[in-house]
């Protein structure tokens, strides 16, 4: 993908902060960072988002995160450890390019990322069953 800032900054045509790289991914510092050590997963081989990224790719970034959270807890000695995708403009998709979040959380900080729960009426649950064909 010609015009992909993340295309760029994966493959090294951009420089970045990089915490890891592997043949097929880069892990970078989130320049707007929400918390200390905010980092991302870029996979070298671009996919939009979640429903583009090929199965084998997912499952090694999901790995990917394991390892990496492991290390950032050990290094930076957060108290908690969110992982966050966002996949459409509605889920807060501004890079186009699938990425996963790190982001190391700690006592006291103010990164939001909680919702309020509603109530999950028979109605949705029978509904959404049917849908998925359970
Ligand atoms: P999204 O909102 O798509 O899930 O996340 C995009 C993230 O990329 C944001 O947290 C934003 O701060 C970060 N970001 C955008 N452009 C750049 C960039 O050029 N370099 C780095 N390191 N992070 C970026
Ligand atoms: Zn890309």
């Amino acid at each position: 993908m010609d015009n992909c800032i993340f295309c760029k900054i994966a493959n090294g045509e951009i420089p970045s902060a990089t915490l890891y790289e592997d043949e097929e991914f880069r892990v970078i510092l989130d320049l707007g960072p929400a918390s200390k050590g905010h980092a991302l997963i870029l996979p070298k081989v671009h996919a939009a988002d979640i429903y583009e990224l090929p199965e084998e790719t997912a499952g090694k970034a999901m790995i990917l995160a394991k390892h990496m959270a492991e290390k950032m807890k050990d290094a930076l000695h957060c108290d908690g450890f969110n992982i966050v995708q966002n996949n459409g403009e509605i889920a807060g998709q501004t890079v186009f390019h699938f990425h996963m979040h790190l982001i190391p959380r700690y006592k006291g900080d103010q990164v939001g990322l909680t919702w309020t729960p509603g109530k999950l009426s028979d109605k949705d649950r029978d509904e959404i069953l049917e849908k998925l064909g359970r």
